[in-house]
């Protein structure tokens, strides 16, 4: 795929100070779930009037509330290595940096870092290393997978793995989709071509072709659920949201199967990357706000990634306004779960909240903590569960899984104080989003659990 740099940039330039009428008739489109072009989402990233922000931010509340409801999924990355072949100005896992402490975790280690994850309740891993085949080659990834699906923890399991790899090729996205990736997520970090080329100036991650055209062979490959992303921070914003909204429709299109997730990290600082403390393209928070709630009305039916690079209060208003999923209790660094401090993290994280912590926090706001991973596991991935999705059946596997998820988190995992505001809001949600009959299938499963059963899901 080709990103047009110069139609983008007039895109930008032809919807600035678009008139009311116009932003009015885009937020009313967008709240017909109908995803928007291009030019309007550049109108809506231009406007600079704090009312009509305001009505861009309801309308993004509105949209997340009614594809999402009020549930929130959650995971915990996996850092598998630091090693790293590439230069990327802004990492700190980048070759250049030679004096952190690098590792890559041994399958044992891979082992006691699911353990460690379970225990705290976790369900779903994601997966992350530097680029580098010969500390990290693919065979140890999907030996990494099978290992990470193995590990037991009083009945309970990782049920899915997500990955966020280096571009692979065709056959080695075979093999990793045979171990059972949930999704591949690649993040372009930065589409303008000329910043791409300046901050990835050596090793194989400089091709920006090759960078770009990785989710063409996920699709080729079997893999029809991808995950995009941009590292905000190191060009323009505006730039970058329209080039990421492109790469969506580009996939939708070519695929008629938009990506499953965008993701936005952020840029944070990193050990030995002083570049990032002053970019020139540093992203302000009521900036980045219009921006999840613009992608939100954009792609309604995409998922929204936070990662732990955000803090706590702002992470609080961004789920609000349209992220459906976020890391919690994240270590960045290889064996950071088990043996923290061996080796060096990718970059400093904001929200050092627990799990628990984080859970306790959603529920007393009233969102649903869930670690549903059914539609996966039920192969409802790609194109059917997109048909799913955008004719509003979905709800009727979220919200039971949810709930069903949330409940075995309560008993297994939770602290004394978020078991029992969990259990006070799923009495509160069980009329709210089930119907008769899912409610006696509800009841039917907590009987179930309480007798030692788990992991059940419809
Ligand atoms: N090495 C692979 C790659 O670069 O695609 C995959 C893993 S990389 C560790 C995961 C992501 O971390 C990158 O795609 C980048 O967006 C993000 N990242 C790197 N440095 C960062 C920083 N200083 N702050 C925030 N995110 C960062
Ligand atoms: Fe390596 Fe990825 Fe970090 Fe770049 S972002 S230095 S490729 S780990």
């Amino acid at each position: 795929m080709v990103i047009d740099e110069n139609n983008i940039q007039r895109l930008i330039e032809e919807n600035k100070n678009v008139k009311k009428e116009e932003i009015l008739r885009i937020i009313r489109k967008s709240l017909e779930f109908r995803p928007l072009e291009i030019a309007e989402a550049a109108a809506l990233l231009n406007c600079e009037d704090e009312s009509l922000i305001s009505e861009i931010k309801t309308a993004a509340k509105i949209v997340k509330e009614k594809i999402y409801g009020r549930r929130m999924v959650l995971f915990a990355p996996l850092y598998l290595s630091n090693y790293c072949i590439n230069n990327c100005a802004y990492c700190g896992f980048k070759q250049s940096n030679k004096d952190i402490a690098r590792k890559t975790l041994s399958f044992e280690e891979i082992a006691e870092e699911t353990l460690k994850i379970l225990k705290s309740g976790h369900k779903r891993i994601l997966l992350v290393a530097g680029e580098d085949l010969k500390k990290c080659s693919v065979d140890y990834i999907v030996k990494a997978i099978e290992t990470v699906y193995k590990v037991d923890y009083k009945g309970n399991k990782i049920r899915r793995v997500n990955v966020n790899l280096a571009p692979l090729e065709h056959d080695d996205l075979v093999k990793i989709k045979n171990a059972g990736i949930g999704t591949y997520q690649l993040f372009h970090e930065v589409f303008h071509r000329e910043t791409y080329k300046k901050l990835h100036p050596s090793g194989p991650k400089k091709d920006y072709d090759k960078r770009i055209s990785i989710f063409d062979k996920c699709y080729q490959a079997g893999i029809d659920d991808v995950g995009i992303g941009v590292l905000y921070g190191l060009y323009d914003y505006k730039f970058e949201t329209l080039a990421l909204l492109t790469q969506a429709k580009y996939l939708d299109d070519k695929y008629k199967i938009g990506p499953h997730t965008i993701s936005i990290p952020r840029l944070e600082p990193a050990a030995g990357c002083d570049f990032n403390q002053n970019t020139g393209y540093g992203v302000a928070d009521e900036d980045f706000k219009k921006v999840v709630a613009v992608l939100r009305l954009a792609v309604p039916y995409t998922g929204i990634i936070l990662s732990t690079r955000e803090k706590p209060a702002l992470r609080d208003e961004l789920i609000e306004l349209g992220v459906s999923q976020l890391s919690a209790g994240s270590k960045t660094e290889p064996g950071g779960y088990s043996k923290p401090q061996q080796a060096t993290g990718q970059f400093v994280v904001s929200d050092e909240r627990s799990l628990d912590e984080i859970i306790s926090a959603l529920a007393n706001k009233g969102f649903l903590p869930s670690f549903c991973t059914s539609c996966y596991r039920s192969l409802r991935t790609g194109e059917s569960f997109m048909a799913l999705s955008k004719t509003g059946h979905i709800h009727e596997f979220c919200d039971i899984n949810g709930l069903l998820t949330f409940y075995e988190y309560l008993i297994d995992f939770a602290s004394p104080e978020t078991k029992e505001a969990g259990m006070l809001l799923i009495e509160k949600l069980k009329p709210e989003l089930l119907s008769a009959e899912q409610i006696q299938k509800f009841d039917a499963f907590v009987k179930k659990f309480k007798a030692g059963d788990r992991d059940l899901y419809v």
